[in-house]
């Protein structure tokens, strides 16, 4: 198949589904959403929030925020046939070696930790979803008729079905790309490990309890350990201030076998002007450090909104 899309491909399907295509499609959302009228331009519809309307609110299932909230305890995490999803959209990768590459995006919700400056509250902080089986998230990754995907979050490796929906895009022969923080391990199929781990310079305020929890579940070396030697991988640091240079230097210490071309540095910011603020300082620093700069692209290129 050709790509139809141009640039603007983020926002949704690609509409050329067969007549049997869109009658299944119709009665999977009438299912899900008995008051929308049947009608497939529900279907491609996506609230302000950016859901899929067809996928089902994770809320009608009695999985509560607080639930979610406690990622890692919820016992529907478990089932390997669904997926707890925040969105699935098609943009362009903003950061690291593969920046600039067209690619659909599986955004798990939910996450063990809560950095201060999560750019993705709405997978974290606040979570929000649905709950979608596997063969629904593979035919909204097959409508994109992109080559690469990238499982992201959140934390998508909390889920137990991120490892069959690897495993199925690895035989349709997916080009797939794992972001994750490197505490949870799973036999996840990975053509790039991108992990980013975080650093103290995340710690959440100390009101709520989980500065003491993001303490002690952001670095788990074994993990990390394994990702990086089972796995093509790139580590991303968010660096803030100039200290933080040194605890990533620190941090890679325990790590001998990475070399410093696999290591790029974010800066810290949620717009534009505070990424260029801290690029200033930090792009020259991380080429003398023979670390690459990671501009985050995205941001740039969309704002920090859902869907990009
Ligand atoms: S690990 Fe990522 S998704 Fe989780 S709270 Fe931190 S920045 Fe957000």
């Amino acid at each position: 198949m050709v790509c139809t899309k141009s640039g603007s491909c983020r926002t949704g399907w690609s509409g050329r589904l067969g007549a049997r295509e869109r009658r299944q499609k119709v009665a999977i959302a009438n299912r899900c959403r008995p008051n929308l009228p049947l009608s497939t331009t529900n279907l491609r519809e996506r609230t302000n929030s950016g859901r899929l309307s067809r996928f089902r609110p994770l809320e009608r299932r009695g999985l509560d925020e607080a639930g979610l909230a406690s990622a890692g305890r919820f016992n529907l995490m478990t089932a390997e046939s669904v997926l707890h999803l925040a969105e699935i959209f098609c943009s362009r990768q903003g950061e690291g070696e593969l920046a600039g590459t067209r690619s659909v995006f599986v955004r798990a919700t939910g996450c063990n930790l809560r950095c201060w400056f999560c750019d993705t509250p709405y997978t974290s902080w606040e979570p929000k979803g649905d709950e979608v089986d596997l063969a629904t998230v593979v035919g909204e990754i097959e409508s994109y008729d992109c080559h690469h995907v990238v499982l992201t979050g959140g934390e998508p490796l909390l889920q137990p079905g991120i490892v069959p929906l690897s495993r199925t895009l690895r035989e349709r022969g997916y080009h797939i790309t794992v972001e994750t923080a490197g505490t949870i391990d799973r036999p996840v199929e990975a053509d790039l490990m991108s992990i980013s781990p975080k650093l103290s310079n995340a710690a959440p305020h100390a009101e709520n309890h989980w500065d003491i929890r993001h303490e002690r579940d952001r670095f788990v070396p074994e993990t990390v350990r394994r990702l990086v030697s089972d796995y093509p991988f790139q580590l991303k640091f968010v660096i803030d201030q100039t200290p933080d240079i040194d605890e990533v230097r620190r941090w890679l210490q325990h790590f001998p076998m990475v070399p410093a071309d696999r290591v790029w540095l974010m800066p810290q910011g949620r717009t534009t002007e505070e990424l260029a603020r801290r690029g200033v300082w930090l792009e020259p620093l991380a080429r003398s450090l023979g670390y690459h700069f990671c501009p985050r692209r995205h941001i740039e290129w969309y704002g920090n909104v859902r869907g990009t």
